[in-house]
């Protein structure tokens, strides 16, 4: 069976690393940036099943996508909800999911308004095209509205009333072609400048309420929209309970841990989910664990190859700030083991993200 994602980044290239043992299997990726009609219209022809690494793909490569939505997975609906954030939103409320109250912006007038209906401070994002805290602006008083329009609007945006969290924590699950779905553990994951440096499981002292939740949250939504696929939910922890932010239709940067950590990746659930075949258990191999990025220099990754409990991963892209270069994975006997290995590989945070803040 020949399964063709769009992408080729290192979401694609994981995906594809994850189920080689499986002879009958054949992953092919497409290379978006290097994207023509006629390219793309003879990838999809080459293969059976189609999936994607990134949602962020341009409109008019999805309207292609709708001739062959038979063979997509995750789902042309899927995909088309979770790429704009007012629908993201919309769906997370219909599966019953806690979210921060919103409201769509399209006017300097609606900027106001939401600062008159949600309260200050709120949040505006662009709806599409938004990673990485890009596309972002956070009102704190009436006179930002402004600039605030001016720095991201002239588009479509969703104002969101500010959360109060302590941490972010993220949820990943896998739903099969029959309705069956395995959830990984989570992790609590710490972002700096908008990009996630780490995540960590377990998540400390999340309590068994919390991951209940999250696991019913993750489960509905993914029932709701007869899911077929790896699907993650970022979470906000806070004192009433956890609280979604986003949605990715995919693997998830803050799931890279499972590679090593768990009996099965988020990368192989994914295939074997596309694929129709049985998932495989979602369960941690080591009682701690972490991920960490080596994000715009790969120079303090190198020392991850002497350190006995950790693996390191590199995406093979040239170094350029802010970009997403590999990671490191630790595994752990214990969560002190897992932090000491962390602090010794500090070097790969800029000071003061590591250790995370008290919560
Ligand atoms: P996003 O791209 O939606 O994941 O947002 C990027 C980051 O902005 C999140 O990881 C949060 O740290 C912060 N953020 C986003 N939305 C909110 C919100 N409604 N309230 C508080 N912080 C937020």
């Amino acid at each position: 069976m020949k399964i063709g994602i769009l992408g080729n980044g290192q979401l694609g290239q994981m995906l594809a690393d994850s189920v080689t043992d499986l002879t009958d299997l054949e992953i092919r990726l497409y290379d978006l940036r290097a994207h023509s009609d006629d390219a793309l219209e003879t990838f999809i022809a080459g293969v059976d099943l189609l999936g994607y690494e990134t949602e962020n793909i341009p409109a008019h490569i999805v309207a292609k996508l709708e001739a062959h939505a038979d063979k997509l997975f995750p789902s042309l609906t899927a995909l088309k909800t979770f790429q704009n954030r007012l629908l993201e939103k919309n769906a997370l409320r219909a599966a019953g999911i806690q979210t921060a109250d919103f409201c769509a912006v399209n006017s300097l007038e609606d900027v106001h308004n939401a600062v008159e209906t949600l309260g200050l401070p709120i949040v505006l994002k662009t709806t599409t095209e938004g990673y990485d805290g890009k596309g972002q602006y956070v009102l704190r008083q009436p006179e930002d509205a402004e600039p605030a329009w001016e720095a991201i609007g002239n588009r479509e945006l969703i104002a969101e009333a500010f959360v109060t969290f302590s941490r972010e924590t993220s949820v990943i699950a896998s739903r099969d072609r029959n309705g069956n779905l395995v959830v990984w553990p989570m992790t609590e994951n710490v972002h700096h400048e908008g990009i996630l440096r780490y995540s960590l499981f377990p998540a400390d002292g999340l309590s068994a309420d919390k991951a209940e939740q999250a696991e019913r949250y993750i489960r509905q939504l993914a029932d709701s929209l007869d899911y077929v696929g790896t699907i993650t939910l970022e979470l906000f922890d806070t004192d009433s309970g956890l609280v979604a932010n986003e949605v990715a239709p995919r693997v998830h940067n803050s799931g890279h841990w499972s590679i090593e950590g768990a009996e099965a990746s988020q990368f192989r659930n994914h295939i074997l989910a596309m694929a129709g075949k049985a998932l495989e258990p979602t369960t941690a191999r080591y009682p701690a664990v972490a991920m960490l990025n080596v994000i715009g220099d790969e120079t303090p990754a190198v020392k991850a190859e002497s350190t006995a409990n950790a693996h390191r991963h590199s995406y093979g892209k040239e170094a350029r700030p802010a970009r997403k270069l590999g990671h490191v994975t630790v595994v752990a006997d214990s969560v002190a083991e897992r932090d000491q290995t962390i602090t010794e590989l500090s070097e790969l945070m800029p000071s003061g993200v590591w250790p995370p803040q008290a919560h």
